[in-house]
């Protein structure tokens, strides 16, 4: 099973179980202590250079991209050389960066960890790390040459960083694709439907990013629930995580669509109902209505002081919408207070 990613420079994300490679040239595998312990046993590769990095978000910084790099250095890689980010999000979006600059440019392959970095951070080209004015503030625009996701990684993740991963899945049926939603709505998770479920996600996620790969325009829709998140995270300063920020985001998102009378209480409902199946239906209020509304306006992809809602218009179409007024925008907050 695989999913191609068609865009300038293509690669394949390919369903795999246990890992298995061979190279005639010199690969770095780059992951955390946590994760090489876990999971070395599923690498078969041989003679390989091991990089072990802090793979937390306070980690994800200019120290450790010059720590793999003096490795890389020392290792006397070269162009024909690759990179082999296992990990999570953080470890995939340094290992992309740092293959991005050395050298200009060389090979990177990935293989995602986690929920979220097998449906999310696996498909794009997004690569970065965090500077003291934000998150991802820093990085580049740079293709893998393949993803290999196996689903056994996932059986050590911890619970909450399993199931709040849904909601980066579920945003992309409700916005995008209603059979989706529908199987959503109806399947329970078993190792095959799960991996039905991030088949479908990846395939969507690709078929936008071919369509806008530097996100430009439609791309955008991919960050339905994350204008409030953003707020969210920002407000909460990160105690909230940001894939849970995402999940309360979405329920802000559709409140906002049912109030400006895009959607009917009852697809309003039927959606709730998919959080809940999931269990990420989460509470939150609102401490100050002009304050996170201050925060909307951080957002890397507000324009011109201009907040971009992605909002819906039913299952599985989205709606962007820039025309709110401030004074709009408070009263539809002021129900989350
Ligand atoms: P993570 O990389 O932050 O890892 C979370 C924790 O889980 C870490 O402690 C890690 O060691 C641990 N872990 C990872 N895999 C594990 C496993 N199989 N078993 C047990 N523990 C495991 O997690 P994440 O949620 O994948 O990534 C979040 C990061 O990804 C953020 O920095 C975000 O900015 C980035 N991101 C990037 C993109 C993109 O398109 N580039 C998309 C989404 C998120």
């Amino acid at each position: 099973m695989q999913v191609k990613v068609d865009i300038i420079n293509p690669y394949v994300i390919e369903f795999v179980d246990g890992i298995k490679l061979d190279f005639s040239s010199k690969v770095a595998l780059i992951t955390s202590p946590k994760i090489y312990k876990l999971h070395k046993s599923r690498i078969d590769l041989k003679n390989y250079y091991l990089i072990l990095i802090d793979d937390s978000e306070e980690g994800k910084n200019f120290k450790s991209i010059n720590f793999i790099l003096d490795k890389l250095f020392s290792f006397k890689f070269n162009r024909d050389s690759v990179l082999l980010a296992l990990g999570g999000g953080v470890i995939s979006d340094m290992v992309g960066f740092v293959a991005s600059i050395y050298m200009r440019g060389i090979k990177f392959i990935n293989i995602p960890t986690t929920l979220l970095a097998m449906v999310d951070a696996s498909v794009g080209g997004k690569t970065g790390i965090n500077s003291k004015f934000g998150k991802n503030l820093i990085g580049s625009f740079y293709q893998p040459q393949a993803v290999f996701i196996d689903i056994s990684f996932l059986k050590t993740l911890k619970k909450d960083d399993f199931k709040n991963a849904f909601s980066e899945i579920i945003k992309l049926a409700i916005a995008l694709d209603s059979d989706f939603f529908n199987f959503l709505s109806s399947v329970s998770i078993d190792d095959e439907n799960l991996k039905q479920i991030i088949y479908k996600s990846v395939s969507i996620k690709a078929d936008i990013v071919k369509k806008d790969e530097k996100e430009q325009n439609l791309r955008r829709v991919l960050n339905f629930g994350h204008t409030f998140a953003h707020a969210i995270e920002l407000e909460s300063e990160f105690k909230i995580p940001h894939c849970k920020a995402v999940a309360i985001g979405i329920k802000m998102a559709l409140s906002f669509s049912l109030k400006l009378k895009f959607i009917s209480k009852l697809e309003f409902d039927k959606i709730i109902e998919l959080l809940k199946k999931f269990d990420i239906f989460y509470e939150y209020k609102i401490e100050d209505e002009n304050r996170f509304y201050d925060m909307f306006l951080l957002d890397k992809k507000t324009k011109n002081s201009k907040i971009n809602f992605i909002l819906i218009g039913g299952v599985g179409k989205f709606k962007i919408v820039d025309f709110l007024k401030k004074d709009e925008i408070l009263e539809l907050l002021r129900d989350f207070k």
